[in-house]
């Protein structure tokens, strides 16, 4: 069966081999098991229950969420030579009753629909009329109030399926790989003993990076700067945010497309096709953007801010490099976009299991943009899929050539601070008792009084809280769930307290450029800094640092 199954990849589709996990899904869909195909965007989902549908007799029904979508998937079914259509709102009432006489003549393969249609019964009918063997679910996470991106019409699709008189083989597809949502996608659809496949989500032409504490104007500007040839998507948290970045890249002279939910659905699509047909080379967007978006040559993802979750922001970062070439993902961090997380979840979520569990995927989140991690395995292991090496070389963490620091002695300090506060407040306060600020706070709950107020007054309030920080995302201390959540200690701190345990610190060495080149370089650095500020300035002149650098050496 699997033989056959090859040659039609081949034959059909002119692929040579299975990518991972593509081969098992087939397998298990053909011996008539319910399969959830957790794979990333851009990791071959379709052709799963394409080839299946090919070898299985009658027509197989595919749920897909977008219309636009749709269309490409059948009209490219229809390049390779396959039978297949959708129906959806887009066509008129004559053009869905026509293709419903023919697929119940059972004239196509494939059938897309929008789950919306499940609930009519003239769709329903189809059932009783042409052998359905399989239910594809595309974008499965749909179904999910735990998912990013739940849509109440998935829910269409639990009647639908217990209206047919054979039960097809269930099949579900998403890139969303929690627990919560697998297990939701099973109950809802009453998968009968189903597989699960976890698969592929490490993509090798990405590289990964974290910048905490850079000039994320300058870094956007620069990197557009040297490479002005390039496909890229900025995303951003909000509205607000995208039209602000927007005007001060028009302002130098970058042509950029904007996408956010504020827009109307015409402006939304003129700028999207922009983009997808390469008229305008970067997209500034919210989150809204890029769902089913198949623009294979995006060569960087930044994200201007940090997104709410690591779903979010696997499923972004993955836009770039769908074609295999290198792609570049970069996220931009700042202390500010836990606040504005935060309050994106006050704002939206009331229902208090939901809330925690958001705050719960927003801490994970946060970690990424700390830890010491190679960032490659740390998405690995959040998904669930074994790293094939500890370290990728090529992502921040990898590349970091820092020297490995003994900080035993900040750590215990830190650690001790939370101790003595009861591990009842936030790493803010933390931080302020131990610098031995007079904040109202830190003297009205009596703080200064305390053994451990102002014993790291050598340094700044801000590296503090990012030590208080990197010692959360390497798990020495936790934070409670909630919109003010405090600090507590971890078994691992009580070791290093106990003193069996050394606490090791990676620190990037000196950026070259700046230890190296001189007063004249830092002249150089104000000079453009000076120009960036400026409005009509166009980004050629915003040099970057290497160049910069090279001048102040021939200067
Ligand atoms: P997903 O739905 O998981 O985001 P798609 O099904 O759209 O991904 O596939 C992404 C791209 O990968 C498509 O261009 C598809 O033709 C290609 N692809 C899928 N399977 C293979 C394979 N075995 N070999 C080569 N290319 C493949
Ligand atoms: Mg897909």
């Amino acid at each position: 069966m699997l033989q056959q199954a090859v040659q039609l990849l081949q034959k059909v589709y002119g692929y040579s081999n299975f990518r991972t996990g593509q081969e098992d899904i087939i397998w298990d869909i053909l011996h008539k098991r319910d399969t959830v195909g957790i794979m990333p965007t851009g990791g071959g989902k379709s052709i799963c229950y394409q080839i299946p549908a090919l070898m299985l007799p009658g027509t197989t029904i595919v749920i897909s969420p977008l219309i636009s979508l749709m269309k490409d998937q059948v009209d490219a079914l229809h390049s390779l030579g396959v039978s297949a259509t959708y129906i959806n709102s887009s066509l008129s009432q004559a053009e869905t009753e026509e293709r419903l006489r023919l697929a119940s003549n059972g004239e196509y393969k494939l059938l897309y629909v929008a789950p919306e249609r499940l609930d009519s019964p003239r769709f329903q009918s189809l059932t009783y009329r042409v052998e359905v063997p399989l239910i594809a679910i595309d974008e499965a996470h749909c179904l999910s109030q735990w998912g990013h991106d739940f849509r109440p019409s998935y829910l269409s699709i639990v009647p639908f399926l217990r209206q047919i008189p054979d039960r097809p083989v269930v099949a579900a597809f998403t890139a969303t790989a929690t627990e919560e949502v697998t297990r939701d996608i099973v109950k809802l659809l009453g998968m009968d003993r189903p597989e699960i496949h976890v698969t592929g989500f490490n993509r090798e032409n990405l590289s990964l990076s974290v910048l905490r504490g850079v000039n994320k104007t300058e870094y956007v500007l620069n990197h557009i700067h040297h490479h002005p040839d390039q496909a890229g998507i900025i995303y951003a948290s909000t509205r607000k945010e995208v039209d602000e970045l927007c005007r001060l890249l028009e302002r130098k002279g970058v042509a950029a497309g904007k996408y956010h939910a504020g827009m109307s659905d015409e402006e939304r699509k003129q700028s999207q096709e922009a983009f997808l047909y390469d008229e305008v080379k970067v997209m500034v967007a919210t989150n809204a953007f890029g769902m089913g978006i198949d623009k294979s040559n995006v060569r960087y993802v930044i994200h201007y801010n940090m997104p709410k979750n690591m779903e979010a922001y696997y499923q972004e970062a993955g836009r770039a490099g769908r074609d295999g070439e290198p792609g570049e993902c970069v996220l931009l961090f700042s202390a500010q976009d836990i606040q504005t997380q935060k309050f994106l979840i006050e704002q939206s979520v009331s229902d208090a299991e939901r809330k925690s569990n958001d705050y719960k995927k927003l801490q994970t989140m946060i970690d990424y943009c700390y830890t010491q991690q190679c960032l490659r395995s740390y998405i690995l292991d959040y998904f669930g899929e074994e790293a094939a090496s500890p370290s990728c070389d090529n992502c921040s963490s990898c590349k970091n050539e820092g020297e490995l620091v003994d900080i035993t002695v900040e750590a215990s300090k830190i650690f001790s601070c939370v101790w003595r506060m009861k591990e009842r407040f936030g790493a803010t306060l933390v931080a302020q008792v131990l610098k031995g600020s007079r904040n109202k706070r830190v003297t009205q709950f009596g703080l200064d009084r305390l053994p451990t107020y102002g014993i790291m007054n050598s340094m700044t309030e801000k590296e503090i809280s990012d030590l208080i920080h990197k010692l959360i995302a390497e798990r020495y201390l936790a934070m409670s769930e909630g919109q003010y959540p405090v600090v507590r200690l971890l078994p691992k701190a009580a070791e290093v307290l106990k003193g069996n345990e050394k606490v090791l610190h990676k620190v990037p060495k000196a950026p070259k450029a700046a230890a190296d080149a001189g007063p004249l370089f830092q002249r150089l650095r104000e000079i453009r800094k000076q120009l960036a500020d400026q409005e009509g300035v166009p980004p050629y002149i915003i040099f970057s640092d290497s160049t910069l650098q090279d001048m102040a050496r021939r200067l």
